[in-house]
Protein backbone atom coordinates (compact mmCIF):
# COMPACT_ATOMS: atom_id res chain seq x y z
CA UNK A 1 0.00 0.00 0.00
CA UNK A 2 1.52 3.73 -1.05
CA UNK A 3 2.03 5.85 2.16
CA UNK A 4 -0.83 8.47 2.11
CA UNK A 5 -2.98 6.79 -0.37
CA UNK A 6 -5.93 7.17 0.82
CA UNK A 7 -5.76 11.21 1.32
CA UNK A 8 -7.85 12.92 -0.98
CA UNK A 9 -10.41 9.48 -1.12
CA UNK A 10 -13.65 9.52 0.18
CA UNK A 11 -15.02 5.96 1.80
CA UNK A 12 -18.42 4.78 2.57
CA UNK A 13 -19.24 2.48 5.13
CA UNK A 14 -22.35 1.04 6.51
CA UNK A 15 -23.06 -0.09 10.01
CA UNK A 16 -20.38 2.13 10.78
CA UNK A 17 -21.64 2.72 14.69
CA UNK A 18 -20.85 -0.68 15.96
CA UNK A 19 -18.07 -3.88 15.44
CA UNK A 20 -16.84 -4.72 12.09
CA UNK A 21 -18.11 -1.48 10.32
CA UNK A 22 -16.77 0.51 13.19
CA UNK A 23 -13.19 -0.51 12.97
CA UNK A 24 -13.61 0.01 9.04
CA UNK A 25 -14.66 3.54 9.09
CA UNK A 26 -11.74 3.79 11.87
CA UNK A 27 -9.06 2.53 9.44
CA UNK A 28 -10.15 4.45 6.48
CA UNK A 29 -9.64 7.55 8.59
CA UNK A 30 -6.37 6.35 10.17
CA UNK A 31 -5.31 6.23 6.04
CA UNK A 32 -6.47 9.36 5.61
CA UNK A 33 -9.49 9.71 3.97
CA UNK A 34 -12.93 10.89 4.68
CA UNK A 35 -15.47 8.85 5.86
CA UNK A 36 -19.08 8.31 5.22
CA UNK A 37 -20.43 6.78 8.31
CA UNK A 38 -23.80 5.33 7.48
CA UNK A 39 -26.29 3.29 10.30
CA UNK A 40 -29.15 3.51 12.16
CA UNK A 41 -28.37 3.98 14.96
CA UNK A 42 -27.66 7.48 15.41
CA UNK A 43 -25.73 7.88 19.26
CA UNK A 44 -23.20 4.59 17.95
CA UNK A 45 -22.66 6.56 15.02
CA UNK A 46 -22.14 10.29 15.73
CA UNK A 47 -19.51 8.60 17.93
CA UNK A 48 -17.54 6.49 15.55
CA UNK A 49 -17.97 10.29 13.33
CA UNK A 50 -16.22 11.49 16.96
CA UNK A 51 -13.18 8.60 16.79
CA UNK A 52 -12.29 8.92 13.59
CA UNK A 53 -11.40 12.47 13.99
CA UNK A 54 -14.67 14.74 13.74
CA UNK A 55 -16.96 16.39 11.19
CA UNK A 56 -13.74 17.50 9.42
CA UNK A 57 -12.82 13.95 8.74
CA UNK A 58 -16.19 11.84 8.77
CA UNK A 59 -20.15 12.69 8.54
CA UNK A 60 -22.65 10.00 9.98
CA UNK A 61 -25.85 9.56 7.57
CA UNK A 62 -28.81 7.50 9.29
CA UNK A 63 -30.01 5.10 6.84
CA UNK A 64 -31.95 1.84 6.06
CA UNK A 65 -29.46 0.22 3.53
CA UNK A 66 -32.34 -2.36 2.81
CA UNK A 67 -34.21 0.98 1.69
CA UNK A 68 -32.94 1.65 -2.05
CA UNK A 69 -34.01 5.79 -1.62
CA UNK A 70 -31.74 5.92 1.86
CA UNK A 71 -28.77 3.72 -0.24
CA UNK A 72 -29.16 6.90 -2.51
CA UNK A 73 -29.29 9.41 0.33
CA UNK A 74 -25.88 8.39 1.75
CA UNK A 75 -23.94 8.26 -1.39
CA UNK A 76 -25.77 11.87 -2.20
CA UNK A 77 -24.43 13.07 0.91
CA UNK A 78 -20.87 11.53 0.50
CA UNK A 79 -20.71 13.57 -3.15
CA UNK A 80 -22.50 16.85 -1.15
CA UNK A 81 -19.84 17.12 1.74
CA UNK A 82 -16.77 15.21 0.19
CA UNK A 83 -17.22 15.47 -3.50
CA UNK A 84 -16.61 12.00 -4.35
CA UNK A 85 -16.82 8.31 -3.95
CA UNK A 86 -13.80 6.07 -3.71
CA UNK A 87 -14.05 3.59 -1.88
CA UNK A 88 -17.63 1.81 -0.28
CA UNK A 89 -17.85 -0.88 2.35
CA UNK A 90 -21.08 -2.60 2.51
CA UNK A 91 -21.24 -4.04 5.66
CA UNK A 92 -24.31 -3.88 7.81
CA UNK A 93 -26.19 -7.34 8.55
CA UNK A 94 -28.16 -8.83 11.24
CA UNK A 95 -28.54 -12.09 12.81
CA UNK A 96 -31.20 -13.48 13.70
CA UNK A 97 -32.16 -16.32 16.45
CA UNK A 98 -31.13 -20.30 15.88
CA UNK A 99 -34.29 -22.48 13.93
CA UNK A 100 -34.77 -24.91 11.24
CA UNK A 101 -35.95 -24.38 8.02
CA UNK A 102 -39.88 -25.66 8.68
CA UNK A 103 -39.56 -23.82 12.06
CA UNK A 104 -38.46 -20.34 10.24
CA UNK A 105 -41.09 -17.87 10.06
CA UNK A 106 -41.22 -16.43 6.34
CA UNK A 107 -40.87 -12.77 7.70
CA UNK A 108 -37.43 -13.56 9.68
CA UNK A 109 -36.16 -15.16 6.24
CA UNK A 110 -37.04 -11.83 4.64
CA UNK A 111 -35.80 -9.17 6.87
CA UNK A 112 -32.32 -11.28 7.06
CA UNK A 113 -32.45 -11.30 3.13
CA UNK A 114 -33.28 -7.62 2.86
CA UNK A 115 -30.46 -6.30 4.98
CA UNK A 116 -28.00 -8.85 4.58
CA UNK A 117 -28.29 -9.40 0.60
CA UNK A 118 -30.60 -6.43 -0.81
CA UNK A 119 -29.05 -3.96 1.69
CA UNK A 120 -26.04 -4.56 -0.59
CA UNK A 121 -27.82 -4.88 -3.90
CA UNK A 122 -29.22 -1.19 -2.88
CA UNK A 123 -25.70 -0.05 -2.14
CA UNK A 124 -23.82 -1.02 -4.79
CA UNK A 125 -26.91 0.20 -7.03
CA UNK A 126 -26.07 3.70 -5.58
CA UNK A 127 -22.60 3.37 -5.24
CA UNK A 128 -21.49 2.43 -8.50
CA UNK A 129 -22.40 5.24 -10.77
CA UNK A 130 -20.74 7.42 -8.23
CA UNK A 131 -17.42 5.61 -8.30
CA UNK A 132 -17.48 5.48 -12.34
CA UNK A 133 -17.90 9.79 -11.91
CA UNK A 134 -15.13 9.68 -9.75
CA UNK A 135 -13.16 7.19 -12.33
CA UNK A 136 -13.06 4.46 -10.51
CA UNK A 137 -13.06 2.66 -7.06
CA UNK A 138 -13.44 -0.50 -4.98
CA UNK A 139 -15.88 -2.03 -3.03
CA UNK A 140 -16.22 -4.72 -0.42
CA UNK A 141 -19.56 -6.39 1.13
CA UNK A 142 -18.91 -8.19 4.27
CA UNK A 143 -20.13 -11.98 3.76
CA UNK A 144 -19.21 -13.94 6.02
CA UNK A 145 -17.21 -17.68 6.65
CA UNK A 146 -21.06 -18.69 6.15
CA UNK A 147 -20.54 -16.89 2.75
CA UNK A 148 -19.21 -20.66 1.63
CA UNK A 149 -19.65 -23.17 4.55
CA UNK A 150 -23.44 -23.84 6.04
CA UNK A 151 -24.16 -24.06 9.97
CA UNK A 152 -27.72 -25.48 11.08
CA UNK A 153 -30.25 -23.67 12.25
CA UNK A 154 -29.05 -20.32 10.37
CA UNK A 155 -30.71 -21.14 6.71
CA UNK A 156 -31.58 -17.30 6.10
CA UNK A 157 -28.26 -15.78 7.39
CA UNK A 158 -26.08 -18.29 5.35
CA UNK A 159 -28.03 -18.02 2.18
CA UNK A 160 -28.11 -14.19 2.00
CA UNK A 161 -24.40 -14.65 3.02
CA UNK A 162 -23.89 -16.76 -0.24
CA UNK A 163 -25.66 -14.52 -1.90
CA UNK A 164 -23.41 -11.51 -0.87
CA UNK A 165 -20.92 -14.17 -2.32
CA UNK A 166 -22.21 -14.20 -5.67
CA UNK A 167 -23.29 -11.00 -6.36
CA UNK A 168 -20.07 -9.64 -5.70
CA UNK A 169 -18.68 -11.81 -8.19
CA UNK A 170 -21.58 -10.74 -10.73
CA UNK A 171 -20.58 -7.22 -9.87
CA UNK A 172 -16.82 -7.86 -10.28
CA UNK A 173 -17.69 -9.21 -13.74
CA UNK A 174 -19.56 -6.48 -14.95
CA UNK A 175 -17.48 -3.20 -13.58
CA UNK A 176 -13.64 -4.48 -12.75
CA UNK A 177 -12.39 -3.49 -16.32
CA UNK A 178 -14.36 -0.06 -16.13
CA UNK A 179 -12.19 0.30 -12.50
CA UNK A 180 -14.14 -0.48 -9.88
CA UNK A 181 -12.84 -3.81 -8.17
CA UNK A 182 -15.71 -5.60 -5.88
CA UNK A 183 -14.81 -8.40 -3.13
CA UNK A 184 -16.52 -10.12 -0.40
CA UNK A 185 -14.92 -10.29 2.90
CA UNK A 186 -15.76 -13.17 5.04
CA UNK A 187 -14.90 -13.03 8.37
CA UNK A 188 -14.68 -15.65 11.13
CA UNK A 189 -16.14 -15.31 14.28
CA UNK A 190 -15.00 -11.87 15.20
CA UNK A 191 -14.97 -10.20 18.98
CA UNK A 192 -17.55 -7.65 18.46
CA UNK A 193 -19.79 -6.32 21.44
CA UNK A 194 -22.02 -9.23 20.93
CA UNK A 195 -19.34 -12.30 20.89
CA UNK A 196 -18.26 -10.86 24.10
CA UNK A 197 -21.51 -10.84 25.94
CA UNK A 198 -22.13 -14.44 24.90
CA UNK A 199 -18.46 -15.15 26.19
CA UNK A 200 -19.32 -13.24 29.75
CA UNK A 201 -22.94 -15.29 29.78
CA UNK A 202 -21.38 -18.72 28.87
CA UNK A 203 -17.91 -20.17 29.95
CA UNK A 204 -17.86 -22.63 27.30
CA UNK A 205 -18.03 -20.73 24.21
CA UNK A 206 -14.82 -19.02 23.94
CA UNK A 207 -13.14 -22.44 24.14
CA UNK A 208 -15.37 -23.98 21.96
CA UNK A 209 -14.99 -21.10 19.40
CA UNK A 210 -11.36 -20.83 19.41
CA UNK A 211 -11.21 -24.52 18.57
CA UNK A 212 -13.04 -24.33 15.46
CA UNK A 213 -10.59 -21.77 14.38
CA UNK A 214 -7.38 -23.50 13.69
CA UNK A 215 -5.39 -20.43 14.17
CA UNK A 216 -6.72 -21.00 18.12
CA UNK A 217 -8.82 -17.73 18.87
CA UNK A 218 -11.11 -15.57 17.71
CA UNK A 219 -10.56 -12.78 15.03
CA UNK A 220 -10.67 -9.13 15.76
CA UNK A 221 -12.50 -6.11 14.22
CA UNK A 222 -9.11 -4.35 13.41
CA UNK A 223 -7.87 -7.57 11.50
CA UNK A 224 -11.61 -6.80 9.54
CA UNK A 225 -10.45 -3.17 9.50
CA UNK A 226 -7.11 -3.56 7.76
CA UNK A 227 -8.13 -6.53 5.29
CA UNK A 228 -11.07 -4.08 3.75
CA UNK A 229 -8.53 -1.04 3.85
CA UNK A 230 -6.09 -3.62 1.76
CA UNK A 231 -8.64 -4.59 -0.64
CA UNK A 232 -9.20 -0.85 -1.42
CA UNK A 233 -5.86 -0.02 -1.90
CA UNK A 234 -3.55 -0.34 -4.84
CA UNK A 235 -1.48 -3.20 -3.05
CA UNK A 236 -5.15 -5.19 -4.27
CA UNK A 237 -4.97 -3.16 -7.47
CA UNK A 238 -5.28 -7.07 -9.48
CA UNK A 239 -7.89 -8.44 -6.55
CA UNK A 240 -11.21 -8.53 -7.74
CA UNK A 241 -14.48 -10.96 -7.85
CA UNK A 242 -12.93 -12.77 -4.67
CA UNK A 243 -14.12 -14.43 -1.49
CA UNK A 244 -11.45 -13.34 0.91
CA UNK A 245 -11.37 -15.36 3.93
CA UNK A 246 -10.20 -13.48 6.52
CA UNK A 247 -11.65 -16.25 9.21
CA UNK A 248 -8.61 -17.90 11.38
CA UNK A 249 -8.92 -21.01 9.09
CA UNK A 250 -12.42 -21.28 10.12
CA UNK A 251 -13.28 -22.61 6.43
CA UNK A 252 -10.35 -25.09 6.71
CA UNK A 253 -12.12 -27.93 7.89
P1 LIG B 1 -22.70 -5.38 14.83
O1 LIG B 1 -24.06 -5.83 15.23
O2 LIG B 1 -21.68 -5.06 15.86
O3 LIG B 1 -22.84 -4.12 13.85
C1 LIG B 1 -23.76 -4.10 12.81
C2 LIG B 1 -24.22 -2.67 12.59
O4 LIG B 1 -25.14 -2.66 11.49
C3 LIG B 1 -24.98 -2.09 13.80
O5 LIG B 1 -24.42 -0.84 14.15
C4 LIG B 1 -26.41 -1.95 13.31
O6 LIG B 1 -27.09 -0.83 13.85
C5 LIG B 1 -26.20 -1.79 11.81
N1 LIG B 1 -27.38 -2.15 11.03
C6 LIG B 1 -28.16 -3.25 11.18
N2 LIG B 1 -29.17 -3.22 10.29
C7 LIG B 1 -29.02 -2.09 9.57
C8 LIG B 1 -29.74 -1.50 8.51
N3 LIG B 1 -30.86 -2.07 8.01
N4 LIG B 1 -29.31 -0.32 8.00
C9 LIG B 1 -28.20 0.28 8.50
N5 LIG B 1 -27.48 -0.22 9.51
C10 LIG B 1 -27.88 -1.40 10.04
O7 LIG B 1 -22.19 -6.49 13.82
P2 LIG B 1 -20.73 -6.96 13.38
O8 LIG B 1 -20.43 -8.17 14.14
O9 LIG B 1 -19.77 -5.84 13.35
O10 LIG B 1 -21.07 -7.44 11.90
C11 LIG B 1 -20.87 -6.63 10.77
C12 LIG B 1 -21.02 -7.50 9.54
O11 LIG B 1 -20.12 -8.58 9.62
C13 LIG B 1 -22.41 -8.13 9.38
O12 LIG B 1 -22.76 -8.14 8.01
C14 LIG B 1 -22.20 -9.54 9.89
O13 LIG B 1 -23.13 -10.45 9.32
C15 LIG B 1 -20.79 -9.80 9.42
N6 LIG B 1 -20.07 -10.84 10.15
C16 LIG B 1 -19.83 -10.72 11.49
C17 LIG B 1 -19.12 -11.72 12.15
C18 LIG B 1 -18.82 -11.63 13.63
O14 LIG B 1 -18.34 -12.62 14.19
N7 LIG B 1 -19.04 -10.52 14.28
C19 LIG B 1 -18.67 -12.83 11.44
C20 LIG B 1 -18.93 -12.92 10.07
C21 LIG B 1 -19.63 -11.91 9.44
Amino acid sequence: MNENEFDGKVALVTGAASGIGRASALAFAAAGARVVVVDLDEVQGRKTVELAGGDDVACFVRADVSDQQDAERMVETALSKFGRLDAAHNNAGIEIAGKSIADLPREDWDKVISVNLSGVFAGMRAQIPAMLESGGGAIVNTASALGTVALPNQAAYVASKHGVVGLSKAAAMEYSAQGIRVNALCPGVIRTPMVEEMAAHDAGFLPLMNQMHPIGRLGTTEEMGAVTLWLCSSAASFVTGQAIHADGGYTTH
